[in-house]
């Protein structure tokens, strides 16, 4: 569903890359942990697949259908990718079915308002919140927030979801439990995601496979079995040992 090909973004010509010729493919369904301390280019590579983003070098592929690169360029809205941010970023004045409803109205050809209104209830179920249309993002725990974030996320039915520390904001017990939520929420609906976290046992418990980074390079990729038992250096051994 997603092809990153040697791609690499430089913010300056006196810096050294901030994403350095990372490649790497992922499946329809599968779901990629992307592991490194901070400032090693996770979140730039995610901005560069959502689009927010340019790419210095280097191409991206969306269900076959290059996106970015070759002086190829496909707007954010175009890419059928949904977003999850760190903070939830719900908009604190609409209400829960709004939130949701505001990607689907920017769809073409655009759902009516039946549909609009079935397509939230749907996913409000599919994130354990049925019945929570009517209440305001400050009237939700934490924890419903990133949940509500998530069903907005994937109302449009995205190709695939891109998560930046979806849960580190939140306290521990909470985001235990929503670890294997968003697992099962995202396998049931067979959507792809990418999932940037530091926190190496979120990535363990959450990812099919994952992805070390140090300094914008992808130093590996492979399952968390892979990645636990056959470190391929000394860093990726180092980090997914370490206690958090
Ligand atoms: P964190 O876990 O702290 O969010 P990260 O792994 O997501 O870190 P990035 O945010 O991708 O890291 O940053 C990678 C590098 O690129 C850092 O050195 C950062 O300072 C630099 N960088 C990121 N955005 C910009 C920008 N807009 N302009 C200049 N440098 C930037």
């Amino acid at each position: 569903i997603l092809q990153v090909k040697a791609v690499s973004k430089k913010f300056s010509a006196k810096q050294l890359p901030a994403v350095n010729q990372v490649s790497f493919d992922l499946k329809q369904g599968e779901l990629l942990g992307l592991l490194g301390p901070s400032g090693c280019g996770k979140t730039t590579l995610l901005r560069m697949i959502a689009g927010f983003e340019r790419l210095s070098e280097g191409s991206i592929f969306l269900a076959n259908n290059i996106v970015a690169g070759d002086s190829m360029w496909v707007e954010p809205e175009k890419r059928k990718t949904g977003m999850v941010f760190q903070d939830y970023a719900l908009f604190p004045h609409l209400s829960v079915a709004d939130n949701i409803a505001f990607g689907l109205k920017t769809k073409k050809p655009r759902p009516n308002n039946q549909e609009i209104k079935q397509r939230v209830a749907e996913v409000l179920q599919l994130v354990g919140l049925s019945g929570l249309e009517k209440r305001y993002p400050h009237e939700l725990s934490g924890g419903q927030q990133q949940r509500i974030a998530l069903a907005r996320a994937l109302a449009p039915q995205p190709e695939l979801i891109l998560l930046d520390e979806p849960l580190s904001n939140l306290d521990v017990q909470v985001r235990e439990r929503l670890r294997h939520e968003v697992r099962s929420i995202l396998k049931s609906t067979n959507t792809a995601a990418i999932f940037v976290t530091h926190d190496q046992s979120e990535a363990m418990a959450i990812a099919d496979k994952i992805g070390v980074m140090q300094d914008g390079k992808l130093l590996q990729l492979g399952t968390p079995e892979d990645i636990y038992t056959c470190p391929q250096c000394r860093f990726v051994a180092e980090f997914v040992t370490q206690a958090n």
